[in-house]
């Protein structure tokens, strides 16, 4: 089974959140279980200054952009500790820039060039290349468009012919929206821009076309997929994905334990597994607090969080505890993020105003997002919604206690601590429904009661750590997916590649 996995972004070569986590890990599982994958992005600065190994392949692509021919160049190299070959598509002036999306809070102006770009040019290089692909998987808006080419114009050519679509929603949120005249630089004929198509509330709509168009949706996590067909989750596509719930499921992310392992971890201060935590924890923590200028109190409770400021994560809910706790808990924080400004300055008042319980790390970091991750008792992600989170996970694993709103991955993935819970040792976390500060507030009082009560709370630590959410699971169900939507196609085409 050959599987083209489109992706805008990957670990290790360029990331703005979770969709890279999940493009630099699944491949390398579903290669594990026989699936043949390749990956292909852009060649971004940050990618190309990642410090991996690249070489050019030596092929020139050529993809006509509106009125207008476009060369590309194609590179080659390859996921870490794997054989998963990773294309990247240079184009300089798209792609030779600042920031994957924007730069400044600003979205790029040609974004829906750059991905019309991409997309095309993932297809021609299939037929350059002379691949026989069986499945192409495309990722998010930006590659929203191959299942509409491959339906389309390309399905034609017979190197396309019998190649099955697969489509992941990552944030239905994020749409690639674009003013109707950007149709053109598609090549698609227009007849394709209608209501039931490409075309939503007078704009081009990226998401939308991957929607339409794929043989088969899926999103990251099964409730998340149950949300995503109402309003409001849907944003505005909840019909769109009722219509083709026959063909959308939901399929849980996992954790790449290579690298998200507090008994490997280069970035902490000490290594730890699930019979060392004890020690190993309070070690981290010690340094944490040193780290971002916290006073070193072992038993304060120390609330983490590590995220995007955005609408989606919650900060709002944040804010009006952080400020209410800040006055007369004795807990500490520590906050990990960029992004919206308005939550950025607000942060830093704060931190200003409480140093001694609050410290504001406005910066993107791999690293001290592990040290956080090891470093904090508690874990907090209020989200408004969250497809999948990768971050509770890797909570869980670190021996870092989440509290988290029940809605999307999290209500998938964390146990409410209860007495029923405790008792029958699934309880890995503290969850609330109502998207209100006071529930949360409520909520992050329970955990920290427990906190000081030491079995349970070991227990809690030692049920988390010992969970397995790695990608074994979830790659054979998209293995199984892959088969199910390749075998529909070759029945409807007469042809295999397998
Ligand atoms: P999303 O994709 O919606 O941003 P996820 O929880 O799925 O959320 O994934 C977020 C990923 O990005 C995690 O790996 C997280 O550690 C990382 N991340 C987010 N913000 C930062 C930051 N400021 N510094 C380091 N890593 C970050």
């Amino acid at each position: 089974m050959n599987v083209l996995i489109a992706t805008s972004e990957a670990v290790p070569f360029a990331k703005t959140g979770g969709l890279a986590d999940v493009s630099g890990a699944l491949p390398v599982e579903l290669a594990r279980i026989g699936v043949r994958p390749i990956v292909m992005m852009p060649a971004y600065r940050e990618a190309l200054e990642a410090g991996q190994p690249i070489e050019p392949v030596g092929v020139r692509l050529e993809i006509p952009i509106g009125g207008k021919l476009v060369t590309g160049e194609l590179l080659e190299s390859r996921l870490p500790e794997s054989d998963v070959p990773v294309y990247l598509v240079r184009q300089d002036d798209y792609f030779d820039r600042s920031g994957l999306y924007g730069a400044e809070g600003q979205d790029y102006q040609d974004n829906c060039e750059r991905y019309v770009f991409f997309c095309r040019a993932v297809l021609e290089t299939i037929e350059q290349m002379g691949w026989s692909i069986d499945v192409v998987h495309a990722n998010d808006w930006q590659t929203g468009l191959l299942p509409a080419y491959l339906a389309t114009e390309y399905g034609q050519r017979p190197v396309f012919e019998g190649i099955a679509t697969l489509f992941t929603v990552h944030n239905l949120a994020y749409q690639g929206s674009f003013w109707h005249w950007d149709m053109a630089l598609t090549g698609l004929d227009w007849k394709y821009f209608n209501w039931r198509q490409m075309e939503f509330f007078g704009n081009l709509n990226l998401m939308k076309t991957g929607l339409v168009f794929a043989d088969a949706i899926n999103t990251v996590s099964p409730r998340y997929a149950e949300e995503i067909q109402s309003a409001p989750l849907g944003c505005g596509l909840e019909d769109v994905l009722r219509f083709r719930s026959a063909q959308l499921s939901g399929i849980i992310n996992g954790v790449d334990y290579q690298v998200w392992n507090p008994a490997t971890d280069d970035a902490l201060a000490a290594n730890y597994d699930v019979e060392t935590f004890p020690q190993g924890k309070a070690v981290c923590k010690a340094a944490l607090q040193r780290e971002v200028g916290l006073p070193e109190e072992p038993d304060a409770p120390l609330i983490g969080i590590v995220g995007r400021f955005a609408e989606q994560k919650g900060f709002d809910l944040v804010s009006v505890v952080l400020q209410d706790w800040l006055q007369s808990a004795q807990v500490q924080w520590v906050i990990l993020g960029t992004g919206e400004e308005k939550y950025e300055k607000m942060f830093r008042q704060l931190a200003d105003a409480h140093p001694q319980k609050f410290a504001l790390q406005n910066l993107f970091s791999g690293p001290l997002a592990r040290r956080i991750e090891a470093g904090a008792d508690l874990f907090l992600m209020p989200s408004r919604y969250e497809p999948c989170g990768l971050n509770q996970l890797y909570s869980l694993r670190y021996g870092t206690v989440p509290v988290v709103r029940e809605t999307g991955g999290l209500a998938d993935t964390i146990t409410d601590t209860r007495s029923e819970t405790i008792r029958d040792g699934t309880a890995n976390g503290f969850r609330f429904t109502e998207f209100h500060a006071q529930a949360l507030s409520e909520t992050l009082w329970r955990a920290v009661k427990a906190y000081q009560d030491r079995p349970v709370w070991e227990q809690l630590i030692r049920t988390g750590m010992s969970q397995d959410w790695s990608w074994g699971q979830s790659a054979l169900l998209y293995q199984e997916l892959y088969q199910q939507i390749h075998q529909q196609t070759c029945s409807k085409a007469g042809t295999s590649h397998a």
